[in-house]
């Protein structure tokens, strides 16, 4: 879907405000999370607006896992050394709260489970 004008995250992938934007594809850009939950704390999201990875996954289902290869790359370049916790976040009732798709990258500390 074309960028949405009143999205955060769009805004973030056309430079429109400032992200610390650690990778950067044709089809997805990886940034850092303004308030990390993490000593590294990415998320990557694709370019085309979408609301969900559900809807993500409806429309290229590929690019789900092209999500997924650019946060293995992230984290290796963060040093985590396989060791991270990737979250997608779908439904306000699970905590999402921007509605453009977005995984998140969490490492460098150890994580708990079942998460809060
Ligand atoms: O999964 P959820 O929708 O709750 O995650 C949204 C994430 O986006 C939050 O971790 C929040 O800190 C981050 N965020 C950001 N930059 C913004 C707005 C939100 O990094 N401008």
């Amino acid at each position: 879907m074309a960028a949405d004008p009143d999205c955060i995250f769009c805004k973030i992938v056309a430079g429109e405000i400032p992200g610390e934007v650690v990778q950067r594809s044709d089809d997805a850009v990886a940034f850092r999370d303004l308030n990390p939950a993490a000593p590294t704390h990415v998320l990557v999201v694709p370019v085309d607006h979408a609301e969900n990875a559900a809807a993500t996954a409806a429309a290229d289902p590929a690019l789900v896992g092209r999500l997924v290869s650019v946060a293995a790359q992230v984290a290796d370049a963060e040093g985590l050394g396989g060791d991270y916790r990737l979250v997608l976040n779908t439904g306000a009732g699970s905590g999402q709260s921007v509605f453009h798709t977005h995984l998140h990258l969490l490492g460098g500390r150890p994580m708990t489970w079942p998460p809060g």
